[in-house]
């Protein structure tokens, strides 16, 4: 069947159809379309690292997931693929507003996630924001910020965005991402997280990736996760 229709794969709570592509080991053997495997191929990407390929399978399918993988493993493929294929296969617009957070911890962490964002998802024609504050001016940033579909921010700047940026719309939100999680839910970000959360809708799909498996009930239940999959990946020794 082709692989990059715009039907989704599976839903939430339907069981989905991932057994399908669990053996998959390339990236064009996953169901995401044609864009997002132009940007793959494009950066030189063909095979999957062992986290995406235990994480890919079930993210596509609209889980939350609980992923654990050490750095250098190739995490951010693992949330940046399923963040542009949900908004593709919603059919996601300029007029649709913000689809996607992507929290990051550090600002150069943020950087470096949202050129890994601009390459894969070159193809696509969403608009995406870097949102870390000191560089920018937040003035500025504030006139804009409503016209993005992805925002990648560390905690304190997408807080200041939440409380300060008037319309600023969360309200159709589908995907939150918290990439190194195990420090944004350590007790610094405690806060700026629980204010941010309150804010989410509860009906989307959440990924966590770190490198160590975030077991605490009680950040995932303020989080908000459904029935997660929980998948470590641990090197061989
Ligand atoms: P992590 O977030 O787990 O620390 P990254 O996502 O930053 O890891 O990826 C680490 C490095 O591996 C990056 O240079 C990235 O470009 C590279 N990489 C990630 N996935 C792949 C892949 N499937 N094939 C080749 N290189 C990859
Ligand atoms: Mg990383």
């Amino acid at each position: 069947p082709p692989l990059d229709k715009k039907e989704p794969v599976g839903r939430v709570g339907e069981g989905g159809n991932f057994s399908r592509y669990a053996g998959a080991s390339r990236f064009d053997q996953l169901p995401i379309s044609r864009r997002t495997k132009n940007g793959l191929k494009g950066a030189g990407f063909v095979k999957m690292t062992e986290i995406q390929r235990a994480s890919l399978p079930h993210s596509l399918c609209g889980r939350d997931i609980l992923g654990a993988a050490k750095t250098g493993s190739g995490k951010t493929l693992a949330f940046v693929i399923p963040v542009l294929e949900k908004l593709y296969r919603e059919r996601w617009g300029p007029e649709d507003g913000v689809g996607s957070i992507i929290i990051s911890p550090t600002r150069e962490l943020a950087d470096q996630l949202f050129d890994v964002l601009k390459t894969v998802g070159k193809h696509h024609n969403f608009s995406a924001g870097l949102l870390i504050g000191g560089r920018k001016d937040v003035d500025t940033e504030k006139e804009r910020v409503n016209e993005l579909n992805i925002l990648v921010c560390t905690p304190g700047r997408l807080l200041q965005h939440m409380d300060e940026t008037p319309n600023f719309d969360c309200s159709q939100l589908q995907v939150l991402i918290l990439d190194e999680a195990d420090r944004i839910l350590d007790v610094g970000f405690k806060k700026a997280l629980n204010a941010i959360v309150s804010q989410l809708p509860k009906h989307r799909q959440t990924m966590l990736f770190s490198a160590t498996q975030t077991k605490s009930v009680q950040d995932l239940a303020r989080l908000s996760l459904k029935d997660p999959e929980y998948i470590s990946v641990h090197e061989e020794s």
